[in-house]
């Protein structure tokens, strides 16, 4: 193994791992190199746990000794988004109020990837608290995209889009409130799953807007996407949302065919400011789906998509005003100690602990729930989010997915939208509907303009993360994007 950034993917390096052609050690050795290699230009990891990683390794090669070993994910090193708990290892949301936090328990999906064996290279770098669709919010610093390393890599999970692409590991998970996990896949190359919601355990994930946030997986492909998912969804007591479904085996849907499946076009989705070549790649894709059996039906709409937008941004800033207020400088973070006074001390610590855009979301969801606006705005958001489920509901009941560009442009130039916030908030259009009403969805390579990446998001009805992964498979069997890698 070298240091280069081509990288085997999980199901290449299990079976590399099983003929013992290759260790974990080894393998984790040339991603810590690459990590060495990469991050001067990159920035995509706020700490690296190599010491722990190599013991992992070795723990792991042990366990691929064993004959009754089989689980795909043993041995193989992941990148966590920082705001996951790790036991032991800071966990910083890449805030200053979380910058020396240690949590002393795992994620839930965090002890699940543990118990299959695998090994954790570190943190990656965020938005801070999640807001942001750049990673330029980050308050430790900036990731660059590796296919041009002028322009952002997506966020907020753009620290683990960006390590995957460049090669520093195999996999890594993200979260996606908004569509942080899709729009950074897709900025990137790589592909991001965002599951219904209730399907991953929210245990341990740092909470920004707890009815969107879901946990979910960024791959090389979709294969490595299935089995991530196979190792990190169930139910899981302790988070009170996730659902007693029954897990599915979900490489068992990746098939290279697609007769009998209807998939919707939504218009609204092709949305005006729609950079020309973005839609003239989903448009070839989806002419793709239909030679692979797909019954497309360009004529679909979901007409409450403009509201979608506004309502996110009622929701989600309610709900992180809420969830943020346990930051008070008492309990743990960070803490402002150069005053007696109680109330100084918690008013400083937010206004130093806290970065810009995350006071402006306080702020926004501290109005819209306040005594005489409630009913404006806050209740009004959750009424149209009811008609926008509804809506998908209904158009679900003819077909098995939808398909759109997973972002109406290609990654913009870092500095470019910060400062403007309404700019910025315009790329997630086509993945916010998706979280209102907790579907699953996901993005794949499908192009490229000017040598920067290009998205296609699949949208299922909840519970059918088999359905688009795979279409997502026999698209990928039928074109090549995703081995495209970026010349670092
Ligand atoms: N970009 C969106 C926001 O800023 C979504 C973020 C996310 O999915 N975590 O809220």
């Amino acid at each position: 193994m070298t240091a280069s950034g081509n990288r085997p993917t999980i199901h290449e390096a299990n079976q590399l791992l099983k003929s013992r052609k290759l260790s974990s050690v080894e393998l984790t050795r040339a991603c810590l190199e690459r990590i060495k290699e990469a991050e001067p230009k990159v920035h995509a990891l706020v700490t690296v746990t190599d010491q722990a990683a190599l013991k992992q390794a070795e723990a792991a090669d042990k366990l691929l000794a064993q004959k009754d070993n089989h689980n795909p994910l043993t041995g193989i090193p992941v990148l966590i988004k920082d705001n996951m708990c790790t036991k032991g290892v800071r966990t910083t949301c890449s805030s200053k109020i979380l910058e020396n936090f240690i949590p002393p328990y795992d994620a839930t999906v965090v002890e699940k990837l543990n118990n299959a064996g695998a090994v954790v290279l570190g943190k990656a770098n965020m938005d801070e608290f999640a807001m942001g669709s750049s990673t330029e919010n980050s308050a430790l610093f900036t990731t660059g995209n590796p296919w041009d390393l002028s322009r952002v890599p997506g966020g907020s999970s753009g620290g683990s889009a960006a390590a995957v692409a460049a090669g520093e590991t195999i996999y890594a998970l993200g979260s996606d409130t908004g569509g942080s996990i899709r729009q950074p896949a897709g900025f990137c190359n790589v592909v991001g799953l965002k599951p219904t919601y209730g399907r991953v355990s929210r245990y341990g994930l740092v909470a920004f807007a707890s009815s969107l946030d879901q946990i979910g997986p960024l791959t090389q492909d979709v294969t490595d996407c299935a089995l991530v998912l196979n190792a990190i969804a169930g139910y899981d007591p302790r988070d009170s949302t996730s659902v007693p479904h029954p897990t599915p085996d979900y490489t068992r849907c990746l098939s290279a065919e697609l007769k009998g499946l209807k998939i919707g076009i939504p218009k609204e989705y092709f949305v005006a400011g729609i950079q020309p070549e973005v839609e003239a790649a989903i448009r070839t894709a989806i002419d793709k789906l239909a030679g692979l059996g797909a019954r497309i039906d360009w004529e679909v709409s979901l007409p409450h998509t403009s509201y979608a937008l506004a309502v996110y941004y009622i929701i989600a800033p309610s709900e992180a005003s809420a969830n943020l207020a346990r930051y008070d400088g008492v309990k743990y973070g960070f803490s402002y100690k150069e005053t007696d006074n109680m109330w100084t001390a918690m008013e400083k610590t937010r206004q130093h602990g806290f970065g810009a855009e995350v006071k402006r979301r306080i702020m926004l969801g501290t109005y819209a729930l306040s005594a005489g606006y409630y009913d404006a705005w806050y209740l009004k958001a959750q009424k149209v989010r009811t008609l926008i489920r509804r809506e998908f509901d209904r158009l679900f009941e003819k077909f098995d997915a939808l398909v759109t560009p997973t972002s109406p442009t290609t990654p913009f130039k870092i500095g470019e939208k910060t400062d403007d916030p309404l700019q910025m908030y315009l790329s997630d259009v086509c993945t916010i509907p998706v979280n209102i009403a907790g579907l699953p969805a996901i993005s794949i390579p499908a192009g490229f303009a000017d040598g920067l990446p290009i998205g296609m998001q699949i949208i299922g009805k909840p519970f059918s993360e088999e359905t688009i992964l795979k279409i997502a498979y026999a698209y990928e069997q039928a074109t090549d994007w995703h081995k495209h890698k970026p010349n670092l």
